[in-house]
């Protein structure tokens, strides 16, 4: 068995961030650029996976890479994006727990086509049978409906996908998909009628006008020539790389799958339709209630009848959740949410590795532990309500709340961000939640002291509400991590601009969860595999062990003159302290 040589291999750089010696942003950035060089586009911190968008197609999401992966532990291979579906995977079949995948990254990253891979790994490993067929069928084109009619292109991404996507997947108790739900969030509708320069609207407009017959296109009184509608710009209006005649009929079969009638479609393209008239209609300038050139009779006696629920098909295993990017009001609530999903990220990563340590380690490690996990962590600083919190979101030592009404404040400020109060000279007091883990509480404190200012309009409330609903959700879940990130804004192969990806890995954080990683027990591993991996290493040991693996493990270790503050001796795993003891047991094994 092959256990974790790829994740030390030097040459292509470590595997696992948690096993770099020294650890420093530089290092840090280095082995991604080296792993990214080698084609190793994917990296763990521990369970996490950082995605780097390789911007070419690599040939490792084949049927046999699925076939290698499958019912495999994480450290046997290299790091991909399948070892964390599988595993998610598993122990929802397995051991019935509910999954969530969250997928973070900047337009571009790669989240969209992360989560197509995750879909289609899973798909590729669950059962068969003509319905569970059926399911995962509607489930994977799903895809390419939302893209047609959500996605477009902007200078960032060719395929960028202008709303936050939900899915929630359920399976049976053998593992096989029932069915689902998808949920949109903020889909960007000003596009629909102005694009910023070099970008263009949603990819179904041109799709159709290249990609519908000429029958088609005469019964919708449409025009193949992108030019005569003011909705489509013209100066992108061709992708590189996009072929939207094929596009079209990509999409127009998804949905017959997804289950959409033919007379939906019908409306659907109907309605495609003359939102592109409407597009064309003038108005005189003297009288704003007259239509100077309707563009053609019958624009809007499109027949609305289309069924929603047909497209809620999948009727809880994995959760996508992309953001857009841009825009200030929009991006005041996809940066709330973002953080929020931040907040959730540190927090259940903490939890995670908390839960593992009182599953495993005995009780007299802990409190040496939970201190060193509040020690590695730094303060954060979040600004609401600038249009540059992106780029701010590190200067400070505190939380600033930006909000105008401070009546409303004491309210809305809560739900905001659950856990802060407001004192009465509109300065934010933090109040320690209950946390069942001290560190946590600790942690917590560190963020402070806020002050406010501006208003949350009304219309962010509901979306508020909903992103509210979800957190709680994610918070029942198991969490996976996929954190994406763009090597270039060139969206082009083989340049790493370190800068870029450097802002990146600090947004999310990267950093900091690597330390917390290594502030208790750098890595773990368990005592089969690290068994059969080291016991060539100790006479008692090799060739075989007869023993469980755990004494064995203990026998070798001690032979080795290991000190014992190096490890502790977990129920199932063994948890090493220190990476350097692992290069050391590697070197040993090399001489
Ligand atoms: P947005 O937030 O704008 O929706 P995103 O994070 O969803 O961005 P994607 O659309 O997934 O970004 O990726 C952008 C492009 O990068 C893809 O269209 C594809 O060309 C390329 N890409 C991303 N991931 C991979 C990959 N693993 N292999 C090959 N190409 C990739
Ligand atoms: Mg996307």
């Amino acid at each position: 068995m092959e256990v974790k040589t790829s994740l030390l291999d030097n040459m292509i750089g470590v595997g696992d961030m948690v096993l770099i010696e020294p650890l420093s942003e530089d290092t840090f950035i280095e082995n991604l650029k080296k792993r990214f060089d080698h084609n190793e586009i994917y990296t763990y911190i521990g369970s996490v996976v950082i995605s780097m968008n390789p911007y070419k197609s690599l040939p490792i999401y084949t049927a046999e890479k699925v076939e290698e992966y499958r019912n495999r532990n994480f450290y046997e291979l290299s790091p991909h994006i399948y070892a964390l579906a599988d595993e998610a995977y598993r122990s929802l079949r397995d051991q019935d727990k509910d999954q969530c995948i969250l997928i973070t990254g900047e337009s571009g990253a790669g989240k969209t086509e992360a989560s197509k891979f995750v879909m289609s790994y899973v798909a590729a490993v669950c059962g068969k049978g003509q319905e569970v067929n059926k399911v995962k069928e509607q489930l994977l084109q799903s895809n390419p409906v939302l893209e047609a009619f959500g996605n477009a292109k902007t200078v960032r991404n060719d395929n960028s996908s202008r709303f936050g996507k939900y899915m929630d997947i359920e399976f049976d108790f053998k593992g096989d998909p029932l069915g689902g739900v998808i949920s949109n969030y903020l889909l960007e509708k000003s596009r629909v009628v102005k694009q910023p320069r070099g970008e263009r609207n949603f990819h179904i407009f041109y799709q159709l006008l290249s990609g519908a017959s000429d029958d088609t296109l005469k019964k919708l009184k449409l025009d193949r020539d992108f030019s005569k509608y003011n909705y489509l710009s013209l100066d992108s209006a061709t992708v590189n790389g996009l072929d939207d005649a094929a596009s079209f009929r990509t999409v127009r079969n998804a949905m017959q799958i997804v289950g959409f009638m033919e007379d939906e479609v019908q409306s659907v393209l109907e309605l495609v339709a003359a939102v592109l008239k409407l597009g064309n209609i003038e108005f005189k300038p003297d009288d704003g209630c007259h239509i100077s050139a309707p563009v053609c009779s019958g624009v809007l006696v499109c027949s609305v009848h289309f069924n929603y629920h047909s497209y809620h098909l999948f009727h809880g295993f994995s959760f996508i959740f992309l953001f857009l990017q841009d825009n200030s009001f929009e991006q005041f609530i996809i940066n709330y949410c973002n953080e929020k999903l931040q907040q959730i990220f540190i927090e259940l990563t903490l939890r995670e590795e908390q839960e593992e340590y009182i599953r495993e380690v005995s009780n007299s490690h802990l409190c040496l532990l939970f201190a060193s996990f509040y020690q590695s962590f730094p303060f954060r600083a979040v600004i609401v309500g600038t249009e540059t919190i992106l780029k701010v979101i590190y200067v400070a030592d505190f939380i600033i709340v930006v909000i105008l009404n401070p009546t409303t404040v004491y309210h809305n400020a809560e739900n905001y961000f659950s856990g802060l109060l407001i004192h009465l000279s509109t300065i934010l007091v933090y109040i320690c939640p209950l946390h069942v883990f001290c560190c946590l509480t600790v942690y917590h404190s560190l963020l402070n002291v806020v002050y406010v200012v501006m208003a949350p309009p009304t219309a962010g409330f509901q979306f508020r509400a909903s992103v509210g609903t979800l957190m709680k959700n994610l918070l029942t879940k198991n969490p996976n991590y996929i954190r994406c990130i763009k090597p270039n804004d060139k969206k082009a192969a083989h340049i790493f601009t370190d800068s870029l990806v450097c802002h990146q890995a600090r947004y999310l954080g990267l950093m900091e969860n690597v330390r917390v990683r290594r502030a208790g027990y750098a890595f773990r591993q368990p005592y089969e595999p690290c068994l059969e991996r080291y016991k060539m290493l100790c006479k008692q040991t090799w060739p075989h062990w007869k023993g469980p693996a755990r004494e064995g493990v203990e026998v070798l270790l001690k032979n080795l003159q290991v000190p014992a503050e190096e490890f502790a001796f977990g129920r199932s795993k063994i948890f090493i302290r220190n990476p350097r003891m692992l290069f050391f047991l590697e070197e040993k094994r090399r001489q």
